[in-house]
């Protein structure tokens, strides 16, 4: 079951098309950096893949590199 109140979700279309992520508008940068590697996590372990180990396993590798992107970000006050 899809959960809509969450900050982002993964769409695999029924008609095989490419997944479509949606993001909340309104994450700042640390959120949005951790729910885009979570979603992208998503499309690339596959529709059949949950939260499960091989899902953690990608889903650190793709955060960390995440945060360091993060980080060389300067945001403006
Ligand atoms: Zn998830």
């Amino acid at each position: 079951m899809t959960d809509y109140h969450a900050w982002g979700v993964t769409i695999f279309p029924d008609d095989g098309t490419d997944p479509l992520i949606v993001l909340r508008a309104d994450l700042n940068l640390v959120e949005s950096t951790e729910i885009l590697a979570h979603e992208l996590t998503h499309v690339i372990v596959g529709e059949k893949e949950e939260h499960n180990e091989i899902f953690e396993l990608k889903f650190e590798e793709l955060h960390r590199v995440y945060d360091e992107i993060a980080n060389t970000i300067k945001v403006a006050k």
